[in-house]
């Protein structure tokens, strides 16, 4: 028998946002919102819109952003929820070519 797949999706979290105590609200993908109740003890939430099972990873301090890679391995920016700092979507174009521009100088540094 197939095991079931433990998550649905994975999101990524400030873990500064969890320390403050105060609620905040998570986007799912399907554009359903689950608001969170620090202190926050389990692993996961469930939307209730599309009840799909979202893995909160929680990034230490409070960044916007992480950089992650696209799959054909060019670099992008994942937002991270419930962060007081500008996240993605509310950087200008540029300001995201920027920091893109900057994140793949270090990785061409890095493989040489
Ligand atoms: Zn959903």
């Amino acid at each position: 028998m197939p095991k079931k797949k433990q998550f649905d999706l994975h999101t990524f979290v400030a873990g500064a946002a969890l320390k403050t105590g105060k609620p905040f609200s998570l986007a799912c993908n399907c554009g359903g919102v689950v608001i969170i109740m620090p202190p926050f003890q389990d692993e996961y939430v469930v939307c209730p819109k599309c009840e799909s099972r979202i893995r909160m990873l929680v990034i230490e301090g409070d960044p916007g952003y992480i950089i992650g890679a696209e799959p054909d391995g060019s670099p992008s920016l994942l937002p991270v929820q419930g962060s007081a700092s500008p996240h993605p979507g509310t950087l200008t174009v540029s300001e995201r070519n920027a920091i893109l521009a900057k994140v793949r100088a270090q990785l061409a540094t890095k493989g040489k």
